[in-house]
């Protein structure tokens, strides 16, 4: 399976660059969150990763999917740097704004509809306490909603292959929505690109 890579050189993680610039997904999200999430906070995670890990690995994937064998810091940051590179990579300036192709077909089998979805993807953004994350994944059975807390994610559980990612750590939105996670949330579907969705729909299932 074919997700997206992060960068190896001379067996260290680098930072990714994003695709798109730091003021671009104004106003929803702001450029100062922006670079404080993607050069001080994803950063972070990568430097940590590569000082955390005791011996070469060639992708975080394999980290993730044998996370038992690795220590807390690992699991941290291996989770921070994965979970970042898909959330940067799913947002964008000029994109369509509800799902498209195959995945709304699913979406629409699944939930009902886009709005049910939302709801139910809000419902669980905004349910998990403290830090983590909100999933939509593909699972067994089909796509599935889900939430983690601190950097886990459904990888190292073996729950399933990510389709959308969103970051509810404070980081993520507090320099402009303050407290209001809700806020951020639905400021976070404004800038969501479904044709990134859909693409990394597409890999997952057709493997
Ligand atoms: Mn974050």
């Amino acid at each position: 399976m074919k997700l997206t890579q992060l960068i190896l050189e001379e067996k260290k993680f680098k930072l990714p660059k994003l695709n798109y610039a730091y003021d671009a997904l104004e106003p929803h999200i702001d450029k100062e969150t922006m670079i404080e999430h993607h050069t001080k906070h994803m950063q972070g995670y990568v430097d940590k990763l590569n000082d955390a890990l005791k011996k070469p690995v060639s992708t975080i994937r394999e980290v993730l999917e044998n996370i038992g064998q690795y220590d807390t810091k690992v699991r941290n940051n291996a989770g921070g740097v994965f979970n970042h590179n898909i959330y940067f990579n799913l947002m964008s300036p000029d994109s369509l704004r509800t799902p498209v192709g195959d995945l709304k077909i699913a979406i629409d089998e699944e939930f009902g509809s886009y709005d049910n979805f939302k709801e139910e993807f809000k419902k669980a953004g905004m349910g998990q306490f403290g830090s983590g994350w909100a999933w939509l994944v593909v699972g067994e059975t089909g796509l599935k909603i889900l939430s983690t807390p601190n950097q886990d994610n459904p990888i190292m559980s073996g729950e399933g292959e990510i389709v959308v990612a969103m970051d509810v750590w404070e980081h993520s939105y507090y320099l402009k929505h303050k407290s209001q996670r809700a806020k951020y949330i639905e400021d976070f579907f404004k800038v969501l690109c479904w044709r990134s969705a859909e693409k990394r729909y597409q890999q997952i299932i057709n493997g």
